[in-house]
């Protein structure tokens, strides 16, 4: 399965996307946690790309490109993966286009989630990530251990640099100016399709699944 969940930050398309991953054996190929652990494990990536991702900033399409192209070449890819994250932009839409051609990869599926803004806003205010793993806590559907730390992995939880109300407003703005009009390019080809975000995890999850 070649899988594309699309939408805007705090969606829900990490949470449902590592579902799929495990329910389908195939990997879940995020373009954000792969930034977040270049800049954990203080690579020359992560040094490149720290100040933009902390202004909620895109970052550059050739950047991630190389990433991808990279990343959906190792061998647990071979039998498909679900990126989230990614494409953002019409250049890496492009880009993608390009990179299934040359290594003959089947069309993709692009299922969009979608939740209005003012929940969004509230969603990532109240989320907390391990710094470790990267599970998502949140306090409705998986509140954090009292002692912050993480039940998965024994990590700390801490929220997100790029989740404070200023860098959330920054980067939704982002979302509709570069990244809404991906839409219509995968909409021209006949590759969309759109679920409400906006319900309990597992309601989402059960429609991701009729579609999938
Ligand atoms: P995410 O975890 O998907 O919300 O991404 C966090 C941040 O990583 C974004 O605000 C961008 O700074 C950067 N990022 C992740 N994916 C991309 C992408 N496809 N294109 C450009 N920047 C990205």
């Amino acid at each position: 399965m070649y899988l594309i969940l699309f939408g805007a930050p705090g969606v829900g398309k990490g949470t449902q996307s590592k579902r799929l991953s495990r329910e389908f054996g195939i990997p879940q190929v995020s373009t954000g946690d792969m930034l977040r652990q270049a800049i954990k494990t203080e690579s020359e990536l992560g040094s490149q790309v720290k100040s933009r991702m902390e202004r909620g900033e895109l970052v550059p399409d050739e950047v991630i490109l190389s990433l991808i192209e990279q990343r959906i070449q190792e061998p647990d890819c071979s039998k498909g993966f679900i990126l989230d994250g990614f494409p953002r932009t019409i250049p890496q839409a492009e880009g993608l286009g390009q990179l299934m051609q040359k290594l003959s990869l089947p069309a993709f599926r692009c299922i969009e989630i979608y939740v209005p803004d003012e929940i969004i806003i509230r969603r990532l205010s109240e989320r907390k990530i391990c710094s470790s793993c990267g599970t998502d806590y949140n306090p409705i559907l998986n509140p954090e251990p009292a002692d912050h730390i993480c039940i998965k992995c024994g990590g700390s939880i801490i929220s997100r640099n790029d989740d404070t109300d200023q860098t959330v407003r920054k980067r939704l703005d982002i979302y509709y100016s570069q990244t809404a009009n991906v839409k219509s390019y995968f909409q021209q080809r006949g590759m969309w399709e759109r679920i409400d975000g906006n319900r309990n995890v597992n309601e989402v999850y059960n429609d991701l699944l009729k579609l999938i």
